[in-house]
């Protein structure tokens, strides 16, 4: 039952998605894995901001950054004029993520959304190019404007364009149907046959691991074959890793296991480090096109969401947090699996890579009962998959063994009362 102040939501808010039904109470601080409703309630957050607070809410040596940075008469928005704070982000980036990875890419600020850097990199790729058509994947979600909408294989969320969209090509993902259909030889040879009607392609986008599309994860074998794929047919990929980034799966990237090297990578949710709106696209040298001035934005350059950025970063001086990260994906993976076991006729399925996890159930509403028995007993969860089959578990990396542990015991209840 919602709490008594969410009346106001309910009769001022418009129907859309900010009136937020899931969670029905006013939700007012928030630390690490942890948030607190007005009425005092304690609730571990296993969805972190839908992959946004890797770093957790309020992580302490963030906030200070950020309290020193506005107490300090530093400029908070700027356009995309060059500051101080953007300048030791970019330095930062560089030796933390690039060099060490001996990647050579130009980092472009695109906007402050996930939307904005998939946006950026499709207009990229049709001017380098000039083609039109971008190969997407079944279950793909890219984000909500009308180009990342063409490419996002879901229909309920494609409706509201209104018409159906176009530019776009689905094919299936991996394992999509099933072992018998190779989808990338099948892609191979529509590309080969004048009469199956698909132009020659200017890039072809993926996630490693689909998000929203229901945690399906891609085997390194079929990111490489698609790699391939593209370099045969002068075809740029590129990888979407706005939710499976910034060490959700473990590495920083979460296409470093595969030994890929996309031509365009997007990067936005935690890259932010705080939760503040950012986003990056990484764009082969080669490929960095644009005259100055063909892709801007007011807001593509938060100061703010610069000093957290950079602080963030620290995280990835050494590679502690991608094991620890590993290290506790394992234990979700094994206390899902026990789960799973114990209810055989659930039919369910444990997915995951890293701390990016799910758990499919057979029948149909059962992961949204599950959800909401978690709301109930204070864990935060959320369904994704195109039916929300999938109860999708993305706890911040931060998170602590007490709190992971508490966390999947209440999934655990949670299953057990939505089964009766
Ligand atoms: N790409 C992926 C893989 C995503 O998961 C999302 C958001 N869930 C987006 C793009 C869009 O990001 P945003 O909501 O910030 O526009």
């Amino acid at each position: 039952k919602a709490s008594p102040d969410m009346r106001v939501f309910e009769q001022l808010e418009s129907e859309v998605r900010s009136y937020c039904r899931s969670f029905p109470t006013v939700f007012e601080k928030a630390q690490g894995y942890k948030l607190w409703d007005t009425q005092g309630r304690e609730f571990i957050d296993f969805f972190a901001g839908a992959g946004a607070l890797n770093y957790g809410h309020n992580h302490p040596a963030m906030t200070k950054k950020l309290v020193d940075y506005l107490t300090s008469g530093n400029i908070v928005h700027s356009l995309d004029m060059a500051t101080k704070a953007k300048e030791e982000f970019l330095k930062r980036f560089d030796e933390v993520i690039l060099q060490p990875r001996q990647l050579d890419y130009k980092v472009m600020f695109p906007g402050p959304t996930g939307a904005n850097t998939v946006e950026s990199a499709l207009k990229l790729a049709r001017k380098v190019t000039g083609r039109e058509t971008v190969i997407s994947f079944t279950h793909a979600f890219h984000g909500m404007t009308l180009g990342a909408l063409s490419i996002t294989a879901n229909s309920f969320k494609r409706h509201g364009a209104g018409v159906p969209l176009n530019h776009a090509v689905s094919m299936p993902y991996e394992n999509y149907l099933g072992d018998a259909v190779d989808s990338l030889t099948l892609l191979e040879r529509y590309l080969e046959d004048k009469g199956s009607g698909i132009d020659l392609p200017a890039a072809i986008i993926l996630e490693t691991v689909q998000g929203e599309g229901g945690i399906n994860v891609a085997s390194s074998q079929w990111l490489k074959q698609v790699e391939q794929l593209c370099r045969r047919w002068d075809i740029l990929l590129i990888v979407d890793d706005v939710q499976a980034g910034c060490g959700r799966t473990g590495p920083f990237f979460s296409f470093e296991a595969a030994g890929i090297e996309p031509d365009i990578i997007c990067l936005s949710k935690s890259i932010g480090g705080y939760g503040l709106p950012m986003a990056l696209t990484l764009i082969k040298p080669e490929f960095d096109k644009w005259a100055p001035g063909e892709h801007n934005g007011t807001f593509r350059g938060h100061n703010l969401a610069f000093v957290a950025a950079t602080e963030a970063l620290s995280f990835w001086e050494t590679d502690t947090f991608t094991k620890e990260t590993l290290r506790k994906g394992e234990k979700v993976k094994l206390a899902l699996q026990r789960m799973a076991d114990d209810h055989p006729e659930l039919e369910a399925e444990v997915r995951g890579r890293g701390l990016m996890a799910g758990i499919a159930f057979g029948e149909t509403d059962f992961a949204s009962k599950v959800c909401k028995e978690a709301f109930t007993r204070q864990l935060i969860i959320e369904t994704s998959g195109p039916d929300d089959e999938v109860a999708k578990l993305l706890p911040p990396l931060i998170i602590d063994d007490e709190g992971l542990d508490r966390g999947l015991a209440i999934l655990e209840e949670s299953i057990k009362a939505a089964k009766a």
